[in-house]
């Protein structure tokens, strides 16, 4: 069985922009998701095209499906030795990658692919794999092996079978990209729905601030709540997206590294909020694995994202720096919510 939910981060326009701003939206399908552009203000139309062709090429540079991306280019050359040549942004999105390994070890790794296949969550035949497959793909994880030259513009992979799968990354990645084409196109107001990635640029053309709906992970139809934002991204993950099941039993595609199997932390989704677009998203997948707990404690040491946590138990943990926008809308759908303080 296949579920895949378009978004579960739904934009609300509460608020429509002023008369006579001009509006221009694209909506293409890239990255294994349905995604859309909508850009206000002179010059809308030709800034999202731009937006949108900004994503495609990162779609295809990115791509571990697509054999002529880099990636494909540096999975390709795991444990031969070569260090393959890549662009800056490539690189610097696996020095980043890596490093977000170093921060949550044990919760975040790139290099998680061959676990991916194993699952066969890569194409369509998705199964538990036998014991022996899944430690095989195992022993392949581990981003210390990504090697990353920065100087000579490389990266490589030391062991043979190993395979990078930026599938965490590459939306948060994309949004931060395509803002910056906008913003060089003299945009202040444009709504990115990258597939569960929402970027806010700007308030919108009155002044306000977006409002942005994050859905039930039971029910994408309805909100648990309502959040303001401006200037920055609220990435959601949850194993509710991409999921199929054997024996009555349903597997995800978020991945525990420490044991090879669907992460099981007590949530059922994570969405975090920062004006750094590639954080956002790097979070909510590592956040997902790390379970409430751990997600706190890790919020508690940095003042650079907000989040909000929902839990099996039906509970919405909400950081104290959302409180200002906020609006719970999950009490009818049986949902308690606190603020989490530092
Ligand atoms: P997201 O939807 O941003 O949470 O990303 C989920 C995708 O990230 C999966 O489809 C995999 O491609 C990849 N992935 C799964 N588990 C992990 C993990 N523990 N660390 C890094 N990437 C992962
Ligand atoms: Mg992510």
């Amino acid at each position: 069985m296949k579920r895949v939910i378009a978004s579960l981060l739904i934009p609300v326009f509460l608020l429509l922009p002023g008369c006579g701003v001009q509006e221009a939206q694209e909506q293409f399908f890239s990255m294994d998701t349905v995604m859309s552009i909508t850009v206000y203000g002179k010059g809308a139309a030709e800034a999202a095209a731009a937006a949108r062709q900004e994503v495609e090429m990162l779609n295809d540079q990115l791509s571990r499906t697509d054999e002529n991306s880099l990636i494909s280019q540096l999975n390709a050359h795991a444990g031969d030795g070569t260090a393959v040549p890549m662009d800056a942004d490539t690189l610097e999105l696996l020095s980043f990658s890596k490093s977000v390994a170093q921060l949550l070890p044990g919760d975040f790794d790139i290099t998680i692919a061959p676990v991916m296949d194993a699952w066969g969550f890569t194409g369509e035949d998705r199964h538990v794999p036998d014991d022996d497959t899944l430690a095989a793909a195992m022993a392949l994880v581990d981003s210390n092996k990504l090697l990353i030259d920065e100087t000579a513009g490389t990266a490589q992979l030391s062991e043979a079978g190993m395979a990078v799968d930026l599938g965490a990354v590459a939306k948060g990645y994309a949004a931060a990209k395509a803002e910056a084409v906008l913003r060089e196109q003299g945009v202040t107001s444009a709504l990115l729905d990258l597939g569960r990635n929402i970027t806010a640029v700007g308030p919108k053309t009155n002044g306000d601030p977006w409002r942005v709906g994050v859905a039930d992970p039971e029910d994408d139809s309805q909100y648990l709540c309502i959040l303001s934002l401006e200037d920055q991204t609220a990435s959601t993950s949850g194993g509710y997206e991409r999921w199929f099941e054997e024996n009555g039993v349903r597997y995800h595609h978020i991945i525990d590294p420490k044991t090879g199997y669907p992460a099981d932390s007590g949530l059922l989704s994570v969405t975090v909020i920062s004006s750094n677009h590639l954080l956002a998203d790097a979070l909510s997948t590592s956040l997902f694995v790390a379970g409430p707990e751990e997600a706190l404690e890790f919020w508690k040491s940095r003042d650079d994202f907000e989040l909000v946590l929902c839990t099996d138990q039906k509970q919405l943990i909400v950081t104290e720096g959302l409180e200002a926008g906020f609006e719970f809308r999950g009490e009818e759908l049986g949902y308690d919510y606190q603020i989490a303080r530092r």
